[in-house]
């Protein structure tokens, strides 16, 4: 089994939100679409399974540099 999180492609503006990646289980902050989202919750589906619900990050909740354009090379 291999994870995609051993891998940084894209480029973190603090240590701590780097930190806050690098969680390889049960991270709340995410890469989508070269957009920092954070995991606001996760829902049980009826017909199993799980809805996932999450906020896109516009400011590092850490340094409070914009998130815009942080990650967006990581899908160049
Ligand atoms: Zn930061």
């Amino acid at each position: 089994m291999t994870t995609a999180t051993d891998a940084h492609p894209f480029s973190p503006c603090c240590k701590d939100l780097a930190t806050a990646l690098s969680f390889p289980a049960g991270r709340h902050f995410f890469i989508e679409d070269g957009k920092l989202k954070l995991l606001v919750a996760k829902t049980p589906l009826q017909g199993g399974g799980e809805a996932e619900l999450e906020n896109a990050v516009r400011y590092c909740p850490f340094c409070g540099k914009p998130t815009e354009g942080l990650f967006t090379k990581a899908l160049a």
